[in-house]
This record gives C-alpha cells, sequence and structure tokens, in this order.
C-alpha cells in the first residue's frame, strides 16, 4: 500500500490486515523512529551526521495490525513519532541512500518472515516488494488530504491550524516525489485509488474483494 499522506493508508491498511488475519508493517513509522533518534541526538536532519546516527537507531518493528508497536532503545516512541518536530524533519532523513537501504533491507526481512501481510509506505510496490501481489497506490487531493490529517492531529491532542497542515502536506509530497532515491510513485502495475469520495468502509470492501479475487486469503 503506496501513497502519500492523509489518504487514510493506514486506517485501511491496518484493518485489511486484522480482516485478512496478516501481519501489517508500517514502515513510515521506521523513518520516523529514525529521525526521532537524529533529533534526539541533537544533530540537524540534514547535517552529515545525521544519516550514521539514523542507521545506528536501535529499532524494534511490531508487526501486529491490533499493536503495531514501534520501539526505540526499548522505548515506546508510537506517539512521539507522529509529533511536529519529526513530521517536519523525516522527509530530509528519509530521503539519505544510506539510511533506504538499512531500512529497506530491514523491511524485507520482516516481510519474509510473515505468513501474509499487508506493508504500508512511499516505495513498497516500486523498491521494496515488487514481486508484491497485490499492489495498490491510494491518492487525494491535497486539500481533502490535509483536512484529514488535521482531524487527525486534533484526535490525538495536538492542536493545528487548516492552513499549516495544508503547507505541511505540499511540502512533503515535493520532498517526497521529488528525491532522488525512491521518490514517491505508483508502480505501474499498481491499483491506482483516488479516496477523495470514498470511505474507508468503501476503500476497505473494494481491496477485500480484490484480495479475496486472487486468492491471497484462506
Ligand atoms: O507514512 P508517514 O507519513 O508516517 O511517513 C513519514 C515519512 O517517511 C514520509 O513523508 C516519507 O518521507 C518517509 N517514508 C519513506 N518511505 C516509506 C515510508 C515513509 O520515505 N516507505
Amino acid at each position: 500500500m503506496d501513497g502519500p499522506s492523509g489518504t487514510g493508508k493506514s486506517t485501511v491498511s491496518r484493518r485489511l490486515a486484522r480482516e485478512c488475519g496478516a501481519a501489517y508493517l508500517d514502515t513510515g513509522a521506521m523513518y520516523r523512529a529514525a529521525t526521532l533518534a537524529v533529533l534526539r541526538a541533537g544533530v540537524a536532519p540534514d547535517a552529515p551526521e545525521a544519516g550514521p546516527v539514523a542507521v545506528a537507531a536501535e529499532l524494534e518493528s511490531g508487526t501486529d495490525p491490533s499493536d503495531p508497536t514501534i520501539r526505540l532503545a526499548g522505548e515506546d516512541v508510537g506517539a512521539e513519532i507522529r509529533g511536529p518536530e519529526v513530521t517536519r524533519a523525516v522527509s530530509a532523513v528519509s530521503a539519505l541512500p544510506e539510511v533506504r537501504a538499512v531500512m529497506v533491507a530491514r523491511q524485507r526481512e520482516l516481510i519474509a518472515r510473515a505468513d501474509g501481510i499487508v506493508v504500508e509506505g512511499r516505495d513498497i510496490g516500486s523498491v521494496v516488494v515488487p514481486e508484491a501481489p497485490l499492489k495498490v497506490y491510494l491518492t487525494a487531493s491535497d486539500a481533502v488530504r490535509a483536512e484529514r490529517r488535521g482531524k487527525q492531529d486534533r484526535r490525538a491532542g495536538r492542536e493545528v491550524d487548516a492552513a499549516t497542515v495544508l503547507a505541511d502536506v505540499r511540502r512533503r509530497d515535493r520532498l517526497d516525489s521529488t528525491r532522488k532515491v525512491s521518490p514517491l510513485h505508483a508502480a505501474p502495475d499498481a491499483l491506482v485509488l483516488d479516496t477523495d469520495d470514498l470511505s474507508v468502509d468503501a476503500v476497505l470492501d473494494e481491496l477485500l474483494r480484490l484480495v479475496r479475487e486472487r486468492g491471497l486469503v484462506r
């Protein structure tokens, strides 16, 4: 499951995994936790030390869709990695080739270990597992995505104003789509779903139909 932020990717991916009895991997959380390690080390995300610090971060990624914990040096950092400091810095850290190489290798290991898995990110169908039996790319207009992101932030107790969220969504889209290594784009064989006018339930129904049609659930 690939696509930019605010498309409902996380909600849909977790629910799909639960419905199918599959594991779940949030690769964005891995890049966010590595970015948190950089910030905690007092290193600027664009400083030369950022890559080595991110690569050395002791990450543990849970793959249970009901409790997808992410740990940094043993500490659950699930809430902190969604905060504004990490959100601002993550695109710079995730654009570093050495960081991507390490993350992609870890992701492939976790995927190989699972007996069925839903993986969400930006480059899953194009780079991490191009052989995946079902690739979905979720899109939505930037206004709709910013509105969804704003709601999510408010639910998590973070006060935000709409213009800032929209500017942040656009900035991250630009950075993620124009970076040299694994830029955000749909794999040529991905099914592209525009979610502007689709509820989470409608997207999930469509994905479950595809999963069954392709014989991916027992
Ligand atoms: O999905 P989420 O918003 O948590 O992702 C945070 C950031 O991590 C993205 O903006 C992107 O820079 C990076 N990312 C990535 N490749 C992935 C997943 C996330 O570069 N597979």
